[in-house]
C-alpha cells in the first residue's frame, strides 16, 4: 500500500472520514509526511478546544493484582515488589494538595486489587468531590452496583484501556480474560453515566499495525470521550522483561491519529514516551495531545507501582513547562470544553 500523504490527503480525509487503509497510512508515514499529519492535527485541537492543554493529577492507592497481565509488573504471580493499600486520609490529602496548586481533575487509580471494597473507594471519592475536583477513576473491573455507588459519590470518568483490539493477542495478555468482556464493559461504563477512556498498549509482541488501525476503529466505536496510548516497556519479574521496547515514533503517529479520526478527545501525553525519548511528551504534545497527568503517589511507594520498570515520575513543574513550550495555555478540564 503506497499512499502519497500531503495537505490535500489529510482535509479530504478530515472532510470525508478515514478508511482503515488510510489510518495505516497515517501510521506508517515517512518523517516527512508525519510533520504534515502532526501540524493537522495541532489545528484540529485548535479548533476544537482552543491552545490549551490541563494538568490531571493521579495518585495510585493499591497495587495488589488478582490478575496476571503478562506485560505488568504487579501481576498476581510477581513477588518481586511491596504490596500497598494507601490509607484514605492521605490519598484525599494528596488530592488537597493537587487542588492547592491549581490542578482540578484528581485521577484515583489502582491495580484490580480485593483490598479495597465499594464503600472504601466511595468515601474516598465524596471527600475528593466535595472539594470541588472532578474524579476520575482507573481501577478495573468490579460489580454494576459499585459502578453507581461511585457515580453517586461523585465520580464521573472512567479509564479502563482494552490494551489490543487484537482477541488473541489480548487472551495471550491478559490470561483469563476475553476482550468482548472487556468492551462490554466499556459499554456498561457508558450506560450507568460515565464518561469513559481507553486505548492501547503500543509495542507488545506480535501487534501489527494493521491491529492498532483496529485500536482506532473501535474507539471511534465506542465513541470514548479519552483516548490514549502508552509505549510498552518491559517490568522485571513478569514474562515480557526481556522484550524490546515499543516504537515512540509509531506512537506519536498514533496520537496523530487519534486527534485526525476521532477528533473530539482528551489525549494525554503518557509519561512512556519522556521515559523512553528526549522531550516526548512535548512531542505528544506537537502531534496533538491536550492532557499531561502529574503523579502524586507517595514516592517512598511509587516505585511499588509498577507499570514498568524505571518509570518516568511527571512532577508539576515538568508539566507546566512541558505545556508552555509546546505553546499552550494551561486551564481546567471544565474550561477546556467552555468557549
Ligand atoms: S495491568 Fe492492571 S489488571 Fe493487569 S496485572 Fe497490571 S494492575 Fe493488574
Amino acid at each position: 500500500m503506497l499512499l502519497n500523504i500531503d495537505a490535500g490527503w489529510i482535509e479530504k480525509r478530515l472532510n470525508n472520514g478515514f478508511s482503515k487503509d488510510d489510518l495505516k497510512a497515517v501510521l506508517m508515514s515517512s518523517d516527512r509526511e508525519a510533520d504534515l499529519l502532526y501540524s493537522a492535527a495541532r489545528d484540529v485541537r485548535k479548533k476544537l478546544f482552543g491552545e490549551r492543554a490541563f494538568i490531571r493529577a493521579v495518585i495510585e492507592f493499591a497495587n495488589t493484582c488478582r490478575c496476571s497481565c503478562v506485560y505488568c509488573g504487579m501481576r498476581a504471580e510477581n513477588t518481586q515488589i511491596t504490596r500497598f493499600t494507601l490509607d484514605p486520609d492521605e490519598i484525599v490529602s494528596v488530592a488537597r494538595t493537587a487542588l492547592e496548586n491549581g490542578i482540578r481533575t484528581f485521577f484515583l487509580q489502582a491495580a484490580e486489587s480485593e483490598e479495597y471494597n465499594a464503600e472504601w473507594l466511595g468515601d474516598v471519592i465524596r471527600r475528593i468531590s466535595d472539594m470541588g475536583m472532578m474524579v476520575l477513576l482507573c481501577v478495573g473491573i468490579h460489580r454494576e452496583d459499585d459502578l453507581d455507588y461511585w457515580f453517586e459519590a461523585g465520580a464521573r470518568k472512567f479509564i479502563l484501556k482494552h490494551e489490543t483490539s487484537s482477541k488473541g493477542l489480548f487472551e495471550e495478555m491478559k490470561p483469563g480474560f476475553l476482550l468482548e468482556d472487556r468492551l462490554r464493559w466499556l459499554r456498561i461504563l457508558r450506560e450507568h453515566g460515565y464518561h469513559i477512556g481507553s486505548g492501547p498498549l503500543l509495542g507488545l509482541p506480535g501487534q501489527t499495525v494493521d491491529s492498532l488501525a483496529d485500536d482506532l476503529i473501535l474507539m471511534k466505536d465506542l465513541n470514548v470521550d479519552m483516548s490514549s496510548v502508552s509505549v510498552f516497556l518491559p517490568a522485571k519479574g513478569t514474562p515480557l522483561q526481556d522484550y524490546p521496547v515499543g516504537d515512540v515514533d509509531l506512537g506519536l503517529r498514533f496520537i496523530a491519529a487519534m486527534r485526525l479520526f476521532l477528533k473530539n478527545t482528551l489525549i494525554p501525553a503518557t509519561s512512556t514516551f519522556e521515559r523512553l525519548s528526549k522531550d516526548g511528551q512535548l512531542q505528544c504534545f506537537n502531534a496533538g495531545a491536550n492532557v499531561i497527568t502529574v503523579n502524586m503517589t507517595p514516592s517512598r511507594l511509587r516505585d511499588d507501582y509498577e507499570l514498568y520498570s524505571e518509570r518516568f515520575y511527571v512532577g508539576l513543574s515538568h508539566a507546566r513547562k512541558t505545556i508552555r513550550r509546546a505553546a499552550l495555555v494551561e486551564t481546567t478540564e471544565s474550561e477546556l470544553f467552555c468557549e
